[in-house]
């Protein structure tokens, strides 16, 4: 562990200093993952009635220490704190009290309700230990000592009398109660941390600068024992595909993978693929499903990666596997899922039980609601294998028992947290979008509009630099939500990897826009150039039919996997989004080679929705007349030129024959639409059209 302490940066105050050092400490996924451990402060301060108090200002719920600030702490008495902690301290609480009725206690301990978050739920713990700034990590290093079966002995020869150890206990008030028994005559005297079996480190000191020194010779010490010894990992790795073999098999596994975790949990995931150098050693080497069978390196690890992965049934280094072999595979595990389940007394399973599936010689799939939590317990997975090669060196590694994993799995308190944060409140929650022609115009309104309504977006376009300039205001807001890649609509190969690289990006597709435009070259019919009739057909028809090909090869592959009589609403399926025009339905000026390219498209979509919703894929087109955007700009630049009028006056006559007597329309008018089609409230409607925009003639007859 690198020393980043620099007094400089470590601010003046003690709320200052306590922000610094968990800040420190949340950069190192070595010491913490996203969301995990915790830090506090003790300190005097006025409380809200200006009464000078003891405090302690501990991590709020649902902070992370990369980013936390001072707001993130949550301010609590250290008078009540003592009363509600002390064993059995009225008649009235005597007994044991529920996890539920601690937090009640913890949050009438606040001194700031209306402004502080929520307590952490390990708040106890940090209020026991006397010492003034305490840290909680679940760090690789001390966790390679105590995911073992003789993890006591091990932290005793490392660091003798130095840290004290605790055997497993539930995080929460479980273990601070048990740390309050073993140690009701105070901490060891010389002790500087505290290692908790199968859980991770408590350090401590009077001071931010003497706490961090602490963790760091703590952690120190254990990776120098780690260092000599002999790494014997996870048994050798046979060769792993070539990056183009993975990309292809990963782009191909997804879907299927996707769809299974719908029908074994009935959640829409979202996949981060990671076929990192650590990741492909580690799953495609000889014991892996072994060792990972045998669990995750900390109890929170069950909730954001799951209890442990699934591993394909694939031949190391091919990637062949007939799609009912895969199906069966998570059949197999989720019947050994409710076994455990039932052996543990619980019966219902939670939706997001699976998170991670390893794929031997291609790489891993980590699931989440979004990206973002993907990649959360794709980082939590990695710590743990890194745990895992770590106590295989000292010992051999061994996770909680199925009865401690169960208990920390359907702990109320967190679940409660998890099942709100996974219920769908948004109509493309869960949803995976791919929008053709997004760098502009009618593309770039519904591919925003889209995101904002939960969706996670890839934005194609020939125009990238339009396209990322898209995506990033996307991820300015709701981070990993989008991304950009280059793709000319004229060119199939090109609409075949829009898809694919939506795939690799989000695991599926459920979800395709199809909108780029090129603006007709005016011809009459007499003198119509055989290369305009090519551009229109390759834009607007034969790319939509590449792009749908690809697309609905994905939506199949997730499989239609509506619960027997749950209905379309609730079925993966799948949507198909056309942007066709009103060209398509009545003739324009000049415009012959554009409006048959339209028409072509339109009469496709029909053909598609016949095909396709059977199994729940609709297909529909919006007709927009009329809309603002570059193409319907540069149409009305043309159109002027060959009247020989100006601008202006063509914009009137659009004004005078529209029903609105509007000139234009703007683009979200269109992504509302499409934002209709592409949500489950649409999941009857297919082959249809929706017209936004224009004039009377616009109305398809
Ligand atoms: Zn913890």
């Amino acid at each position: 562990m690198k020393d980043l302490w620099r007094d400089e940066d470590a601010g003046a105050d003690d709320i200052a200093q306590v922000v610094y050092l968990s800040n420190l400490i949340g950069t190192d996924v070595d010491l913490v993952q996203p969301g995990g451990g915790n830090t506090s402060v003790k300190l005097a301060e006025d409380d809200v009635f200006g009464d000078r108090v003891e405090a302690l200002a501990v991590k709020g719920s649902g902070t992370d220490l990369r980013t936390i600030t001072a707001a993130g702490f949550t301010h609590l008495s250290g008078d009540r704190l003592a009363t509600a902690l002390t064993p059995n301290p009225s008649p009235t609480r005597r007994g044991e009290i529920s996890d539920e009725e601690m937090m009640s206690l913890m949050r009438a301990c606040m001194l700031f309700p209306d402004r502080d978050p929520v307590p952490s739920v390990e708040t106890p713990l940090h209020s026991i230990i006397p010492h003034r700034f305490v840290a909680h990590t679940h760090d690789v290093a001390t966790l390679s000592l105590s995911d073992t079966p003789s993890a006591r002995e091990h932290v005793e020869r490392v660091y003798g009398a130095d840290v004290a150890f605790l055997a497993y206990l539930r995080p929460g008030f479980p273990l601070a109660k048990g740390m309050a028994e073993r140690y009701a005559n105070g901490l060891p005297k010389d002790a500087t941390g505290l290692v908790m079996e199968k859980h991770g480190l408590t350090t401590w000191g009077d001071t931010a600068k003497e706490c961090y020194a602490n963790l760091l010779s703590i952690i120190s010490r254990a990776e120098e024992y780690l260092a000599g010894r002999d790494k014997r990992s996870f048994g050798g790795a046979a060769p792993a595909l070539d990056e183009a073999g993975r990309r292809e098999a990963a782009a191909r596994f997804a879907p299927m993978i996707r769809g299974e975790l719908h029908r074994i949990g009935a959640w829409r995931s979202v996949l981060a693929f990671d076929d990192s150098p650590e990741v492909l050693e580690a799953v495609s080497s000889e014991r892996f499903a072994e060792l990972a069978a045998r669990g995750v390196m900390t109890p929170e690890h069950i909730m954001r990666a799951g209890r442990r992965p699934l591993v394909l049934p694939l031949e190391t280094g091919r990637s062949e596997a007939r799609p009912s072999a895969i199906t069966s595979a998570f059949a197999d595990f989720r019947a050994e899922y409710e076994r455990y389940l039932a052996a543990n007394g619980q019966d219902e399973p939670i939706p997001d039980w699976l998170k991670v599936i390893a794929a031997p010689g291609v790489g891993a799939f980590f699931a989440g609601k979004d990206r973002r939590s993907a990649l959360i317990a794709a980082t939590c997975y990695k710590a743990t294998l890194r745990a895992m090669a770590g106590a295989e060196a000292v010992e051999t590694f061994q996770s909680l028992s199925d009865a401690d994993a169960c208990e920390m799995e359907y702990w109320p308190l967190e679940r409660r947290k998890i099942a709100a944060s996974l219920k769908a409140t948004k109509p493309l929650d869960g949803k995976i979008a791919l929008v053709i022609g997004a760098a502009s115009g009618i593309g770039r309104a519904t591919a925003i509009r889209f995101a904002a309504e939960g969706a996670h977006v890839t934005l194609a376009d020939l125009d990238l630099d339009g396209a990322q300039r898209a995506a990033d205001e996307i991820n300015e807001s709701s981070p990993e939500r989008a991304q950009a890649i280059a793709a000319d609509a004229a060119d199939p190969a090109a609409m075949e990897n829009a898809v694919r690289e939506a795939v690799l990006r989000f695991g599926g597709l459920d979800v395709l826009f199809y909108s780029p435009g090129v603006p007709p070259q005016l011809h009459s019919v007499a003198e119509m150039a055989d290369d305009e009739v090519q551009t229109q057909l390759s834009v607007h028809y034969e790319g939509a039919v590449a792009a749908t090909r690809a697309a609905s090869q994905v939506m199949l592959a997730q499989g239609p996997s509506t619960p027997a009589g749950a209905g379309l609403r609730t079925g993966f399926g799948g949507r198909l989004i056309y942007n066709a025009s009103k060209a398509a339905f009545a003739p324009g000026e000049g415009a012959a080679a554009y409006g048959a390219a339209k028409a072509a498209l339109v009469h496709y979509a029909r053909n598609a929705a016949n095909e396709l919703s059977r199994y729940g894929i609709t297909a529909n087109y919006i007709n927009a007349d009329a809309i603002d955007t570059p193409l319907f700009r540069s149409l009305v630049k043309e159109r002027a030129e060959s009247r020989g009028e100006t601008e202006e006056a063509t914009l009137a006559r659009y004004a005078e024959r529209s029903i609105f007597r509007t000139a234009t329309v703007p683009p979200e008018a269109v992504a509302d639409a499409a934002l209709w089609l592409a949500s489950d409230a649409s999941a009857y409607t297919s082959g249809c059209v929706i017209t936004v925009g224009g004039g009377a003639e616009a109305m398809p007859r």
